[in-house]
C-alpha cells in the first residue's frame, strides 16, 4: 500500500492520531475491530484496511492504541499479524508490567518496540505544546521521531519501556495536586469581598503566574532529593508548618474543604515532630517513601 504508519484501534485516542498523521501528509493505514470510524478517517484521506494483518503489513512504523494491554494482545494475536522487522508503538495506556510483558513479547519476535504514553486528550493531538512520552531503543526511537512529531512533542526517556507508564501516572498526580490546589484557591476568594467574591478568571491570572514560582520551587528541592540532603535555608518546614496552618484556618472560617491542606499538615507535622523542623520541604519524600520515616537520613 506505501503507507509511512498505520494506526490500530480508531477510537477517541486513535482517531486523533490517525487523523495527525493524515493531516500532517504521512500516508496512513487505519484499521478498527468495528468497522465505523475506519470509513470517517478513509473520507479524511487514511487508507482503510479489511483486517488488523493487512494494515500492519502495510507500513513499516504500526502505532497501536486500544483501550488497555488485553485488548493490545489480542488485536497482536490476530490471525495473520506479523510485525517481524516493523516498529510497533503501543500509545495504550497500562502498568509497568503490561509494558514490559508488550516488550518481551515483541523482542521475542524481532519486533522493534517503543512504549508510550499520551500526555494530550484527543483534541490536543497534532499539537506541538502537548507531550507523547516515548522509551525503548533510543535508535528505534529517532528513527520514527520525524513521522512521530505529527502526533506533538516526541519525548525520549529511556530504554526501560515501563517508564512512560509511570510517567504517565505520575504527571496526572501532580496536575490533580495542582489543580486541587487551584481550585481550592479559587473558592477561598470566590468567598471572599464585599462583591461577593474574585471571579476564578481574575484569580486564575495570578494564579497561573504563581505556578512558575512553584516550578522554581521543584527545580531548586529535585537536587536536594538526588543528594538526599534538605537544607532549609529560608523557608524550612517549621515556617511551612505555620503557614499552612493559615490555609487550613481560611477553610475553616468560610466552610471550605479540599482535605488537601489538612494532608499537607499532616505530613509536614510528621517531619518537624520527627526533628526536621529546619529541613526544607523536600524532605518530605522521606516521609512517602517505604521504611522508617525520615529517620535515617542526615
Ligand atoms: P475509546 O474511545 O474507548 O476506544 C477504545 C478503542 O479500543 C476502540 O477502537 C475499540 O474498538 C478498541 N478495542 C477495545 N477492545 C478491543 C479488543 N479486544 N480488540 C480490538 N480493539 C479493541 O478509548 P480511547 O479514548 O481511544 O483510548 C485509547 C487509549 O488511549 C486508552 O488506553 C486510553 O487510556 C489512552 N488515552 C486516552 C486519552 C483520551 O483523552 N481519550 C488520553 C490519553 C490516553 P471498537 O471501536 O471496535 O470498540
Amino acid at each position: 500500500m506505501g503507507t509511512e504508519v498505520t494506526v490500530l484501534g480508531l477510537g477517541a485516542m486513535g482517531s486523533a492520531l490517525a487523523g495527525a498523521f493524515v493531516g500532517a501528509g504521512h500516508r496512513t493505514a487505519v484499521w478498527n475491530r468495528t468497522p465505523g470510524p475506519a470509513e470517517a478517517l478513509a473520507d479524511r484521506g487514511a487508507v482503510r484496511t479489511a483486517s488488523a494483518a493487512e494494515a500492519v503489513a502495510a507500513s513499516p512504523l504500526v502505532v497501536v492504541c486500544v483501550s488497555d494491554h488485553d485488548a493490545v494482545e489480542e488485536v497482536l494475536g490476530l490471525p495473520g499479524v506479523d510485525l517481524t522487522g516493523r516498529t510497533l508503538v503501543n500509545l495504550t495506556s497500562g502498568s509497568p508490567p503490561a509494558a514490559r510483558k508488550t516488550a518481551a513479547w515483541a523482542e521475542g519476535r524481532r519486533v522493534k518496540y517503543l512504549d508510550g504514553a499520551v500526555m494530550a486528550t484527543p483534541s490536543g493531538i497534532g499539537d506541538p505544546a502537548f507531550m507523547q512520552l516515548y522509551a525503548g531503543s533510543r535508535a528505534d526511537f529517532e528513527d520514527s521521531r520525524r513521522v512521530l512529531a505529527a502526533l506533538g512533542d516526541p519525548v525520549y526517556l529511556g530504554a526501560d519501556p515501563a517508564l512512560p507508564s509511570v510517567y504517565d501516572t505520575a504527571l496526572l498526580g501532580l496536575l490533580w495536586s495542582a489543580l486541587t490546589g487551584w481550585l481550592h484557591g479559587v473558592a477561598l476568594l470566590g468567598a471572599d469581598g464585599p462583591g461577593g467574591g474574585v471571579p476564578a478568571a481574575v484569580y486564575t491570572e495570578v494564579a497561573g503566574r504563581w505556578l512558575d514560582t512553584v516550578g522554581r520551587f521543584m527545580s531548586a528541592h529535585a537536587p536536594q532529593v538526588d543528594a538526599g540532603r534538605y537544607a532549609g535555608g529560608e523557608f524550612p518546614l517549621e515556617l511551612h508548618r505555620r503557614t499552612v496552618e493559615i490555609l487550613v484556618h481560611a477553610g475553616e472560617l468560610r466552610g471550605i474543604s479540599s482535605g488537601m491542606p489538612e494532608l499537607i499538615r499532616d505530613l509536614i507535622g510528621r517531619a518537624v515532630a520527627a526533628g526536621h523542623g529546619g529541613d526544607s520541604f523536600a524532605r518530605l519524600v522521606e516521609f512517602m517513601r517505604p521504611g522508617p520515616a525520615g529517620a535515617a537520613a542526615p
